[in-house]
This record gives C-alpha cells, structure tokens and sequence, in this order.
C-alpha cells in the first residue's frame, strides 16, 4: 500500500530527539484525534456513523474521559450505545434461537456469528475508530520515514545519530521497508536500524543497571547520570511511550 509522504512532521520529530520519535508523533497524534471526537468533528453525519459502528477501546475511552468534556463524551457514548444495544440483542435474539453452536462445537467445526454469539458481542465491541485512525497516521509517518531514509542523506544522518526507536516502532518501520524496498536499499536499511538500535538499547540498559545500582547505600553519594528517569525509558524503549513521571 501506497501512503502519502508526511515530512515536515517527521523531519521536526527527529529535530526535537528523545527516545523514539515515533512515538512522539504517536502521542502527539493521539491527543489531536483525542480533541477532535470531543469536538465539532464528531457531528459530523460520516464521523456519527463510523462511530457508532466501531466505539473506542478502553484506553481511548479512558483518554476522552480523562478530558472533562463529559457532555460531548456523553453525546457520542449515547448514539453508539444505542447502536450497540440494537446490534447485541439481535445476536442474543438468535442465540437464543439455536443451541448456541454447542454441536457444531463438538464436531470440530468453525461457529458462525450465530453459533457463537460471545464472539460476536466481541466483534461488536473490540473495535476503536481512534485506533484505527491512529494505526493508519503512523503507517504514513513509517512510510515517510523510510523514503526519506533512502532518498534524503542529511535525514539518513539524522537518523544513525538519533537515540533510536522503541522495540514496538521498529517493528513498524521493518515492516514497512519490507513492504517499500529490496536488494540492497532494504540491506542498507536494516543495517543501519541494527547500528541504532544496539547502541542506543545498549544505552538505555546500561542506564537502567546504574538506576538499580543507586539504590545500593554504598552508591548514594555518586552521581545519578542520566539514570534518574532510566526506568521509565526502558519500559517506554520495550513497549512504545507508555509510562510518564517515573523519575528516582
Ligand atoms: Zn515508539
Ligand atoms: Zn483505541
């Protein structure tokens, strides 16, 4: 799949640093959608629908109700529910007609919707349009950051000199240079997110045994480093900026 370039926002991503600048622009991106299903856009007659037809996942629940706007939350929890209460009950309406694929179940075979209607209230609800949009905005940002890797040397610089990338973005660009390039630009490529990534993990770890190491009486005079907040960037580098505030 073919995304549109998004520079600017990368290139300014990689100029202000930090441990992954994807997930920069992640949150970045996040707090944006965040406002913006609060806001006027979610009147919108093709937001309304596609709302209601996906929901959010927990944490985007918990992202809009952490906002205070409780009116608008409530507006647009209030159309989906009542999406979702229409949907449910048609799938209880036709559980409760069949045996609930409990046969089925015992020859093995794969139940429909209607055979399996605990699945089906999953569907319904394990949906997040902010998700989506979100998953969908950082695949452009990957894709850009990999054409500008190959086609722009001043960004491949600023690329080997950064601090590298979270564990959970740098599958994301793998990915995507996979599906972008071959031979000997995806050889390049990879060779130059090993050489970022294993020093900057190396970094990182390192930081984190001195946080440990701080905790030993006979440690308490020497200096902290940079080890005070390692702790949070070594969970953030593993599993994409997740935790904040963590500082010794
Ligand atoms: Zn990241
Ligand atoms: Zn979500």
């Amino acid at each position: 799949m073919r995304y549109q370039l998004d520079t600017i926002p990368v290139w300014d991503a990689y100029k202000a640093g930090g441990e992954c600048p994807l997930c920069a622009l992640r949150q970045q991106n996040e707090a944006m959608y965040v406002d913006s299903f609060l806001g006027a856009s979610v009147m919108e007659p093709d937001t309304r629908v596609e709302v209601n037809e996906k929901g959010f996942c927990p944490e985007h629940f918990r992202q809009m109700f952490a906002q205070k706007n409780r009116l608008g939350l409530a507006l647009i929890t209030h159309t989906y529910m009542k999406d979702v209460i229409a949907s449910v009950d048609a799938i209880l309406e036709r559980a409760a007609q069949g045996d609930g694929g409990g046969f089925l179940r015992r020859l093995g075979g794969k139940p429909s919707a209607k055979e399996d209607p605990g699945a089906a209230v999953r569907a319904r609800t394990g949906k997040c349009v902010l998700c989506e949009r979100l998953d969908y905005t950082m695949r452009r940002y990957a894709y850009t950051l990999v054409h500008l890797f190959t086609h722009d040397r001043e960004f491949q610089r600023a690329f080997l000199d950064s601090q590298g990338l979270c564990l959970q973005d740098t599958a994301l660009v793998l990915d995507m240079a996979c599906e972008m390039l071959s031979g000997r630009e995806r050889a390049a490529f990879f060779a130059a997110v090993r050489d970022v990534q294993k020093k900057n993990l190396e970094r990182v770890e390192k930081e984190l045994e001195w946080f440990t190491l701080k905790f030993d009486y006979r440690n308490q005079d020497k200096p902290w480093g940079n080890s005070r907040d390692a702790l949070e960037r070594a969970i953030n580098k593993l599993q994409g900026a997740c935790v904040h505030g963590g500082e010794a």
